[in-house]
């Protein structure tokens, strides 16, 4: 009889994910995840598509509310696997790419000119070559690059449309800051030269505007839609067949499941800081929060994604829609009026509820403090983000499920020879010491955790991407395929 049990970090300061059937379905089959790791080694990176699917039909639906013609772009580069690229193209949406492998991995995925974007920072000869060659879109970041692809577009009698991506907008009397794109304050004149100018004889011809944000602001991204929207009339006026606008990525994405959590879990990170009650994270780190030399008082703020948000997906596209100007017309409006379409570049949010990341147990140690440390197959560039730490409760699935007396707190570590290499900064609570074998659950890591910083360092493999492509309440061996083999077309659920 398989006694497994899994459970969910305890104790004081919890911080409970937002979990989906699938994640606990495969939770309960220990025999199932102790296959996949023997085969393809720890940690395994799990994605579920129908939950993708869903994601996909959730932004169209709002688009369809808002009777607004639209494309969604998914962007790439919040994962590797090929499968969602191809599962993104299957349900009827394009792909966002940002290299010449990103490019070139959507071509092969059945990607075409309506359904890809080329966005990368860098855009060297070989990745404007391969764009031009198939009819791909080019958002244009500078003068520089205009030339440039304008040079191998007439070197090989290409007519290419391309976008001109805007940055330095206007939000509560302050510029928003980028190193990306053309300025509108200053960059606007030459570019309507340049067009003018090129215009007659020029391969290139500016369809559309694009803008992707750094942060989560609906109201930077709904002002900046305005703002675009004043240039791009104004490029039509110049007649120019301006089409769509495009406003990037960057929407928010909740991953917890309680407000009060979240603020208790700042409130103790931050009593831990001032040294009023026990570290409640590795050595004490206060990702953002620090103690004032002047005042002794804790200063900073919490340096993490904000993982907790009650507008979050199509909530948020949504208020980003109906952000109006002084006359209270809606970007939506406004969308209407000048008939163009819509189109976004969702990576993380599309991702919701999509990946898991599991890990299997090494070893269990105490060090000098007498703190356990368990020792997972893994290291801290197989769950990585930009922020300081990722503040979500992993699972442990307990090979033995027989009960323990007490709770035990812990930190999870990880095989690179660095002492940061501590997989998750926060100490946390489980109802026993995971066994050596025991395997840890990382929840809805698909959005960047797994992939946007995984190195090689100390010539360890890259973790292995799986890929789950229908639902079930209980999964076999043979539900699940590789992500490199999985190249029969995806059954998707049919946009409207
Ligand atoms: C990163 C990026 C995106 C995706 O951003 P998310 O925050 O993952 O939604 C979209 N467009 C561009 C140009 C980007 O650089």
């Amino acid at each position: 009889m398989d006694r497994a049990i899994y459970s969910k970090a305890t104790g004081k300061n919890k911080l409970t994910p937002i979990t989906s059937e699938w994640m606990h379905s495969l939770m309960k089959s220990h025999h199932l995840i102790a296959g996949l790791i023997s085969e393809h080694g720890s940690p395994i990176n799990l994605h579920h598509l129908p939950s993708f699917q869903k994601n996909i039909e959730d932004y169209a639906k709002v688009f369809e509310d808002f009777a607004l013609d639209a494309q969604i772009f998914f962007a790439r580069k919040a994962n590797k696997s090929k499968t969602l690229a191809r599962a993104a193209l299957d349900a009827g949406i394009g792909v966002d790419t940002a290299s010449f492998k990103e490019l070139q991995q959507a071509l092969d995925a059945g990607g075409q000119k309506d359904s890809l974007v080329l966005t990368a920072a860098i855009k060297n000869q070989e990745l404007i070559r391969l764009a031009l060659e198939n009819d791909v879109l080019i958002i244009i970041d500078n003068f520089d690059e205009l030339k440039l692809v304008d040079t191998h577009a007439t070197a090989l009698g290409k007519k290419c449309f391309v976008g001109v991506r805007l940055s330095g907008f206007h939000y509560n009397k302050e510029k928003l800051y980028s190193r990306f794109g053309f300025d509108i304050d200053r960059d606007l004149d030459e570019l309507k030269n340049w067009f003018k100018k090129h215009n007659p004889t020029t391969n290139l011809e500016l369809n559309g505007f694009h803008f992707h944000l750094d942060g989560y602001s609906i109201e930077q991204r709904g002002a900046s839609a305005l703002q675009s929207m004043k240039i791009i009339s104004e490029f039509q006026q110049l007649g120019h067949d301006i089409r769509y606008l495009d406003i990037g990525g960057g929407i928010l994405m909740n991953y917890l499941e309680s407000k009060n959590e979240w603020e208790d879990f700042q409130e103790s990170l931050r009593q831990s800081v001032a040294g009023k009650n026990g570290p409640i994270t590795f050595r004490n780190n206060g990702l953002g929060y620090r103690i004032s030399e002047d005042t002794k008082k804790v200063v900073g703020n919490l340096e993490t994604y904000p993982y907790y948000n009650e507008i979050n997906s199509s909530q948020f596209l949504k208020a980003v829609l109906e952000y109006s100007d002084e006359q209270d017309r809606s970007v939506a409006d406004h969308l209407k009026k000048l008939k163009i379409q819509v189109r976004i570049e969702p990576g993380r949010s599309l991702l919701n509820q999509v990946g898991v990341t599991i890990a299997k147990v090494a070893h269990r140690k105490q060090d000098a403090q007498g703190n356990w440390l368990v020792a997972l197959e893994m290291n801290i560039s197989q769950l990585k983000s930009s922020s300081a730490d990722f503040l979500l409760d992993p699972f442990v699935m307990y090979r033995d499920g027989s009960d323990s007396p007490e709770e035990i707190d812990l930190y999870f570590t990880g095989a690179y020879c660095l002492e940061q290499d501590v997989i998750l900064k926060r100490k946390l609570t489980f109802p026993k010491l995971p066994a050596v074998g025991d395997f840890i659950v990382f929840i809805n890591t698909a959005g960047y955790m797994m992939h946007f910083y995984e190195t090689e360092a100390h010539l360890f493999e890259l973790s292995k991407n799986l890929c789950i492509p229908n639902s079930k309440d209980r999964f076999e061996y043979s539900d699940i395929s590789e992500d490199d083999t999985l190249n029969q077309s995806i059954v998707a659920i049919p946009l409207r």
